[in-house]
C-alpha cells in the first residue's frame, strides 16, 4: 500500500461560505497519473465541513437553509455560554455535515457524478483560512 499526501488552502468569507474544490481535488490527484486509488478529501477545523453538492444556485441557497433550521444562529448555545466566541452554531453544523468525503479513482477518474461538485463549507462567523487535506491510497 502507498500512501500520497497532498494538501491546498482555501480562503473564506465563513457564514456558511460555501466554495466548489472539486479542479483542486482533481488536480491534486491527477498529477500522480494513478489508475485506482481511495482518495480521501479532509478538512482541518470544527467549524467547516467538506461535502458534496450540485454547485448551482438553487441549491446554494437551500443548504445554508436547511442548516438555519436544524442549527440556527440565533438561538443559545451552550458553547457560546462557555467560550463566548458566537460560533455554536457553525461547531454544530460542522459536525452534523462532516469534515471529510471519499472518492473512488478508477481507471484513472474520479468518480463524481456529472453534478456533484466536491465542496468546502466554513461555517465559522469570520473569514478563515482552511487546510484541505487531500489522501491518495492505492
Ligand atoms: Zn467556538
Amino acid at each position: 500500500m502507498t500512501v500520497i499526501n497532498e494538501k491546498f488552502s482555501v480562503n473564506t468569507k465563513g457564514n456558511t461560505d460555501i466554495i466548489d474544490i472539486t479542479q483542486k481535488v482533481k488536480n491534486a490527484v491527477y498529477m500522480h497519473s494513478l489508475q485506482n486509488a481511495v482518495v480521501h478529501v479532509y478538512v482541518a477545523g470544527s467549524t467547516v465541513s467538506v461535502t458534496n453538492i450540485e454547485f448551482e444556485p438553487g441549491l446554494l441557497v437551500d443548504l445554508p437553509e436547511a442548516l438555519d433550521r436544524i442549527a440556527p444562529t440565533d438561538t443559545d448555545y451552550h458553547h457560546d455560554a462557555t467560550w463566548h466566541d458566537g460560533n455554536g452554531y457553525a461547531h454544530v453544523r460542522a459536525s452534523i455535515v462532516g469534515n471529510s468525503t471519499m472518492v473512488p479513482l478508477i481507471d484513472g477518474a474520479l468518480q463524481l457524478g456529472q453534478w456533484q461538485q466536491i465542496v468546502l463549507v466554513d461555517f465559522d462567523n469570520k473569514s478563515r483560512t482552511r487546510t484541505v487535506y487531500v489522501q491518495i491510497v492505492y
